[in-house]
């Protein structure tokens, strides 16, 4: 079965999912192992605290924990996407 649908030439892919809960992102995804909101919401830093997230300045903690799942946040533009990381 494909994930990719043709679109007056372009392939577009479709059904982008979450990393850790497999349920469909809401935005296509770039970032491969992206997770969701939902599963970004139960995120803590390596003290077992919420991370802190710096708009100003485009950082914060990482890597953060998501159900034991060590992720890293790509901080920008005032938000941030989540990404487990596949190589641990
Ligand atoms: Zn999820």
């Amino acid at each position: 079965m494909s994930d990719a649908m043709e679109d007056e030439g372009i392939v577009v892919a479709m059904n982008a999912r979450c990393a850790i809960c497999c349920r469909t992102l809401d935005s296509d995804s770039d970032y491969p192992g992206r997770i969701c909101d939902h599963c970004d919401k139960r995120a803590v830093n390596a003290s077992g605290l919420e991370p802190s997230a710096d708009s100003v300045s485009d950082s914060g903690d990482n890597p953060v924990y998501v159900d034991g799942w060590r992720c890293f946040r790509r901080h920008h533009l005032g938000g941030w996407v989540t990404m487990v990381d596949q190589c641990d």
